[in-house]
């Protein structure tokens, strides 16, 4: 009851849009992930690992329904943006705490969309000796991508509207919301622009 409440408070919000995916269909799509990678890793021990912090809601469902042997691990990047809204020079804050040589590896990611964090993460991961390492991701944005990416599970595809809930924020926040919402563009705008003022940007 407490938490549908405080879903309630925060999608009185002007900054959000419609919902684009509701918690219903985010558990169908998890629980389908789950299973399908339990038949493709079947005797297998898997190690997942979730890049902080919008991966970590999805990640804990997913574990939830698979149904193997598995560890999981976090890792924390930073990038530096090359122009508004792309990212450019991508950097390690927060590394694996175990060695992955000889794992089977899933990275579980909440969205990939210009794919340049995803792509750097593969290269990190890859020169550490891992006996396979696969993508999992909720959400897959390829109208925005700029770099070609290997995604074995994808759960949606989406388009470029920017969206928060599930794990995803909007300047950290929204991330406790039980469904994907769109953002409400006017308001953002409004937004950006009073900060840029504030800030002499
Ligand atoms: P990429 O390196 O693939 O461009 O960016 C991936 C990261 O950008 C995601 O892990 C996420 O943190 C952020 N991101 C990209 N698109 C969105 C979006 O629509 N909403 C939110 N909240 N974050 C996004």
């Amino acid at each position: 009851m407490k938490e549908i409440k405080r879903e309630k408070e925060l999608t009185k919000s002007n900054i959000l849009g419609k919902i684009l995916f509701p918690s219903l269909e985010l558990k169908k799509i998890v629980s389908e992930l789950g299973e399908q990678i339990s038949k493709d890793y079947k005797g297998k021990e898997i190690l997942l690992v979730s890049v902080l912090r919008g991966g970590i809601i999805f990640l804990s469902d997913l574990i939830r329904e698979i149904d193997l042997a598995l560890s999981i691990d976090f890792m924390s990047i930073s990038t530096y943006g090359i122009n508004e809204d792309i990212s450019g020079v991508v950097r390690i804050t927060k590394d694996l705490e175990d060695s992955i040589e000889g794992k089977d590896v899933i990275i579980v990611e909440d969205i990939i969309d210009t794919g340049l964090t995803i792509s750097y993460l593969l290269r990190n991961l890859r020169s550490r000796y891992p006996n396979s390492i696969s993508i999992c991701t909720l959400l897959n944005r390829e109208v925005r991508r700029i770099t070609d990416v290997d995604i074995k599970y994808v759960g949606f595809n989406i388009g470029e509207k920017y969206i928060v809930g599930y794990g995803l924020d909007y300047k950290q926040k929204f991330r406790n919301l039980e469904s994907i919402y769109e953002l409400n563009i006017d308001t953002v705008k409004r937004d950006i622009e009073s900060l840029k003022k504030n800030s002499n940007f």
